[in-house]
């Protein structure tokens, strides 16, 4: 059964953003569109691991979370996908890369190789599985749960991989081969029966934490009085809806609504700084009345904080997206 389903994550949420309102000349625009590409295509490959994974679904109690953020001994690590069963849990990284990779064993080497031939070695991702494993059995052990975990990795089937030696210890797979490795797993031994595994599973949820690193118009040295202001019509994509009539209005495609303002309020908590003044606000939303922008903001599941000349809104709760209030 699955517990957490995967969601858009925050920095491609945020890439986007960015991208759609960073002026085509601007110096940052290659960076922030070949960082978007990439993330797309991480989040696509995860797609494609959870429409593969859903075919899993043994007799025995289990339970699967897909991009979990726990906090251990200090440090937070993030898991692309949990997979607990009643004898072992398994923690799959998941990639999904552009370019060719090359694995070797003895050392255990990756090894991307680019469309023009170039090799790059990369951070060899066993390592970063092996912490996890250890923070997560940390994260266990201190709920009085002992278990074997395992971890594997696996790429998109577009993947061009090329293994050699590959050693018994690496668990490397193709995201299609992933439903078969599972149904192979030997349940000998119940050491979580179905009532542990669903508390297990509601404690991590618990537990777990949204990871963003906003605002990142800092992140990537982008000033933002650089980022265009404006209302995005959901529609047509096109920046510059106006507000007539108590709602906003395309000039380009007609279309209207009254909530369009929530996008760009996002946008700016995403892109530029954690709070927003009513003065800021009808700038981003280039909006010229006051009384209407307090209105909107009212409505936009903000929280108000200060004052007069000190108010401002800020996110009801740290790191998550605004709630819509109706
Ligand atoms: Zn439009």
């Amino acid at each position: 059964m699955i517990y957490k389903k995967r969601t858009l994550p925050s920095e491609l949420k945020a890439l986007i953003s960015l991208d759609k309102r960073l002026p085509n000349n601007h110096d940052k625009k290659h960076n922030v569109k070949k960082n978007l590409l990439i993330c797309q295509a991480s989040y696509n490959g995860k797609l494609e691991f959870d429409e593969h994974i859903n075919e899993f679904r043994p007799d025995y109690p289990h339970a699967i979370l897909h991009d979990l953020y726990l906090q251990q001994d200090g440090a937070y690590f993030q898991i692309d996908s949990l997979v607990i069963t009643p004898s072992s849990i398994t923690i799959v990284e998941v990639k999904n890369h552009i370019d060719k990779t090359v694995i070797k064993a003895n050392p255990t080497q990756f090894i991307r190789v680019f469309q023009n031939g170039e090799r790059k070695a990369m951070r060899n991702p066993y390592i970063e599985i092996d912490r996890k494993i250890h923070l997560l059995k940390n994260w266990l052990g201190k709920r009085g749960i002992q278990i074997p975990i395992d971890g594997i990795l696996t790429f998109a089937h577009t993947n061009e991989l090329a293994i050699e030696h590959p050693s018994p210890e690496m668990k490397t797979m193709f995201t299609y081969e992933v439903p078969v490795h599972f149904r192979s797993l030997p349940v000998n031994e119940q050491i979580l029966d179905g009532h542990a595994i669903y508390n297990l599973a509601n404690a991590l949820l618990e537990h777990h934490k949204e990871y963003n690193t906003f605002p990142i118009a800092n992140l990537y040295g982008i000033n933002p009085a650089d980022i265009r202001p404006g209302v995005i019509c959901p529609i047509c994509d096109r920046l510059g809806m106006q507000w007539g009539r108590e709602k906003w209005n395309c000039l380009s495609c007609g279309h209207t609504g009254k909530t369009e303002h929530r996008q760009t309020v996002e946008d700016w908590f995403m892109l530029v700084q954690p709070k927003m003044t009513n003065r800021e606000f009808r700038y981003f939303t280039q909006l010229n009345n006051r009384n209407v922008a307090r209105g909107l903001l009212a409505k936009s599941g903000l929280q108000l904080i200060g004052e007069r000349k000190a108010a401002h809104y800020i996110l009801m709760k740290e790191g998550k997206s605004p709630t819509p209030v109706e």
